[in-house]
């Protein structure tokens, strides 16, 4: 790839990574994310797998190496399969991972991880069936306990379970899910809240902070941090009890800026490209996949969006204001 066609942004960061949101819908309404009503519309909009493939030829000649596969909750997405082994045949994508709450996972493991898709992240919660239904209004934590066990019985490379942390809501079970790190070979994730979801959940104080959970953890088992390269361990800090099959990630993007090394893009389900999960504006797509234009004109928007990426969020300015859209139709 030439210098000049790499995507690199105004604030030399340069994009190597695109999570792609396959579906906007969800079978769970996780309180921090959707309401109970907001599962939105889509029909026209929605890229076809051929023209998600496109896309991507195009991003990995412009230097992208690595995808994640997200939503709503992509195992939702008839024939998810199939898309994941054409995007596989990219020879140019030296890694696939797939993020999904788990729901379906039971049934799927085995011909996701078929497709080659190697790292896995489950999101979960709760361990406690009864809390579980408070925070996702679904009544489906042995559905997704399952999906995770499935899962571990997989030889995936790597198996993460991502937990959104919220202060008077989970954050009595930090132990339990460390405890999961001792038990199986898994990466337990806290990540914060972030105010994303539906107006009026998101708190300040409702964030607990990484100094907060290693302190927790500590009182109790003995947590030492992992060096690893940012480009291995991404925006994380990863911790271990010393032996333990498992480790610990913490994920702070309200309380500690991690924008400083950021190399992603985002593309929605509907054919929007977005450079900041959190800020700045978007390009859409679809007028030129569906137009008779070559892959030139898609080469001019991911320049295009990737010049939108703004240096940095700001989640702790006091005026700040969240995006128009919701987590599921920007792809957590
Ligand atoms: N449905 C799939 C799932 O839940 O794993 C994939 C999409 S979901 C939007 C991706 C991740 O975003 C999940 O781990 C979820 O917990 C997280 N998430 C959603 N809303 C959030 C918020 N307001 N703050 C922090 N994380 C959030
Ligand atoms: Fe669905 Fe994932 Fe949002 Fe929960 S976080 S409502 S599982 S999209």
């Amino acid at each position: 790839v030439s210098r000049q066609t790499m995507l690199i942004d105004s604030f030399g960061r340069s994009i190597t990574y695109i999570r792609v949101s396959v579906t906007q819908h969800c079978n769970l309404r996780c309180l921090y994310c959707m309401d109970e009503d907001s599962d939105p519309e889509q029909s026209e909009e929605l890229l076809t797998f051929a023209e998600i493939e496109r896309i991507l030829r195009v991003g990995c000649r412009l230097g992208l190496s690595k995808v994640r596969i997200t939503g709503g909750e992509p195992l939702l997405r008839p024939g998810l399969a199939t898309l994941i082994t054409t995007i596989a045949s990219i020879p140019a994508l030296s890694a696939i991972s797939i993020t999904t709450n788990g729901v379906l996972l039971e049934q799927h493991a085995q011909e996701i991880h078929d497709t080659g898709v190697n790292s896995i992240n489950i999101s979960l919660d709760s361990l406690q069936r009864e809390r579980f239904e408070q925070i996702t209004h679904r009544d489906l934590f042995i559905q997704v306990w399952q999906g995770i066990q499935a899962a571990i019985a997989l030889p995936f490379s790597s198996i993460k379970i991502n937990v959104v942390l919220t202060r008077g809501i989970n954050d009595d079970e930090i132990i339990n899910f460390f405890r999961l790190t001792q038990d199986y070979p898994l990466q337990v994730r806290f990540i914060e809240p972030m105010p994303l979801g539906p107006e009026g959940f998101w708190q300040r104080d409702k964030v607990v902070s990484a100094i907060e959970i290693l302190e927790r953890i500590r009182a109790e088992e003995e947590l030492v941090e992992i060096d690893l390269p940012c480009k291995v361990r991404g925006p994380a800090r990863i911790y271990q009890t010393p032996g333990a099959p498992g480790t610990i990630g913490l994920i702070s993007p309200v309380s500690h800026d991690f924008c400083e090394t950021c190399n992603r893009i985002r593309l929605l389900a509907d054919g929007k490209l977005r450079g900041c999960l959190i800020a700045g504006g978007e390009v859409n797509l679809r007028p030129a996949l569906r137009g008779d234009e070559d892959d030139k004109q898609l080469e001019d928007l991911f320049h295009q969006a990737v010049q939108l990426k703004p240096e940095q969020h700001h989640i702790n300015d006091a005026d700040y204001t969240p995006p128009n859209r919701s987590m599921p139709r920007i792809g957590g």
